[in-house]
């Protein structure tokens, strides 16, 4: 039976709380009790039903949502999803984990998430383009650069960011770029911000090899997923010098032991489309999907979908390192065997946290009416997924707990240290 993601969330929560109360004096302690179950709602919920005309001249409806967990570092920050099977507990679930990763990386904002249940294959782009206008509308009192900065998540994109941005302003009568994150660089989008999830797991893993005294040449890398996440991490992993040896889609993978060239792997799907045609064309050993977790790699990047890696088939890993790119690919009965068999899980709220971190960079160059370089933005990023994997390090170290347990215990200690500051508690 699956867990609702919004009592994995809570749970999460309350297995930090052992871990929190030494690091909280005896007199902040029922304070800090407070403060968890007060993390455990958001701090305001938003929700409706959006009427559109479709092309036939029906009424179509659909259902909204806009989570708004916290803002005590900052404004709320998150993706909005278009997906038929978003629902309140997964938006509310989704605006928490955004909570702890904007603290993770020590991005002065909070955590927020928004969806509408919506198939959005169904829809003509004149719908689409509809639907997300009528969602800013509903969104527009509600949300702003100071407020609360929505951004792309599951198929949503610069495209209905830009038509959202265009909807905001003309309904509050500004200019306000800030006000949405991910748009395109024509509207005052950032550079950078395509590869920058990609770029921030490459990051992370050349810091994590230097740390345990792997040579890069030496460390075999396998990549669950190619899409934007997975081909540009593996494109990036492979400039840093490290062997990518597999790699797969929803079709399945390839594998070879000598290494392969992702960029000639984006050449051949474009060409071929699935792996499954490249095995077969170019005579590379192919991987079925369900056994792509069991190769033999130093590390696996799952940079697909949640729940790659379950008690199911955690019994075939062998890498030594499991790197989350995607959202959620390890289930909490998994990981406690791979930390059993001392294997070093990387959590999501750090491995694919560039995304959000130049996502705050767009915000800030909007903010400020300045654009950046290619340089300043990698350079920026860099620096911010190191500190954060350091920080995190030192905790799991200190403590002797998972990393996942560490940056909980970081993240959640930011933002309670912000909430007491403000007299929430
Ligand atoms: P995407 O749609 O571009 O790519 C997903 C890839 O996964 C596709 O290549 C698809 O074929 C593949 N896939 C699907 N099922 C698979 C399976 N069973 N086995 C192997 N591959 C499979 O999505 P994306 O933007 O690359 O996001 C990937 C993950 O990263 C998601 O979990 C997303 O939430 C997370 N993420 C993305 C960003 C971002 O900036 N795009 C930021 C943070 C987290």
């Amino acid at each position: 039976m699956s867990v609702s993601p919004l009592t994995v969330a809570h749970q999460q929560l309350d297995a930090v709380l052992p871990a929190l109360q030494p690091l909280f004096s005896a007199s902040d302690q029922s304070r800090l009790t407070a403060a968890i179950e007060l993390l455990k709602k958001p701090q305001r919920f938003h929700e409706t039903t959006l009427e559109i005309t479709g092309d036939d001249g029906s009424t179509k409806s659909f259902r909204a949502f806009r989570s708004q967990h916290n803002d005590a570092r900052g404004p709320f920050k998150g993706g909005i999803r278009f997906h038929q099977q978003v629902s309140e507990d997964e938006v509310q679930a989704l605006s928490t984990w955004m909570t702890w990763k904007t603290a993770v990386v020590d991005l002065p904002l909070g955590g927020g998430k928004g969806g509408i249940i919506v198939d959005p294959k169904t829809l003509s782009s004149n719908e689409l383009q509809k639907l997300s206008r009528a969602y800013a509308e509903w969104l527009a009192d509600k949300i702003g650069p100071q407020q609360d900065i929505p951004a792309p998540d599951v198929n949503t994109n610069g495209e209905i960011m830009s038509w959202m941005l265009d909807a905001y302003e003309k309904k509050v009568g500004l200019h306000a770029p800030g006000t949405y994150t991910g748009k395109p660089l024509e509207l005052g989008g950032s550079v950078g911000r395509t590869e920058a999830t990609g770029q921030g797991g490459a990051f992370i893993l050349q810091h994590h090899a230097e740390r345990l005294g792997w040579k890069p040449a030496e460390t075999t890398v396998a990549v669950q997923g190619f899409g934007n996440v997975g081909m540009w991490f593996a494109r990036l992993a492979h400039g840093f010098g490290f062997k990518i040896v597999a790699v797969s889609d929803s079709s399945g993978g390839i594998y070879n032991a000598d290494g392969l060239d992702p960029q000639q792997l984006e050449t051949w799907k474009q060409e071929m489309g699935s792996f499954q045609k490249i095995a077969a064309e170019k005579n590379i050993t192919f991987v079925a999907a369900d056994e792509f977790v069991g190769v033999q790699a130093d590390v696996l990047a799952p940079a697909a979908l949640e729940n790659a890696i379950t008690a199911d088939n955690v019994s075939q890993i062998v890498a030594h390192t499991v790197l989350e790119l995607a959202n959620g690919p390890t289930t909490p009965e998994a990981e406690a065997i791979l930390v059993k068999n001392n294997v070093i899980v990387i959590p999501d709220v750090l491995a694919n946290a560039g995304g959000v971190t130049v996502s705050y960079y767009e915000w800030v160059q909007n903010l400020s009416g300045d654009q950046w370089n290619a340089e300043r933005v990698e350079n920026s990023l860099r620096d911010k997924m190191l500190t954060a994997y350091d920080s995190i390090a030192d905790w799991q170290e200190r403590l002797e707990v998972s990393y996942r347990q560490a940056a909980y215990i970081l993240a959640v200690k930011r933002v309670i240290d912000a909430m007491f500051l403000r007299g929430w508690v």
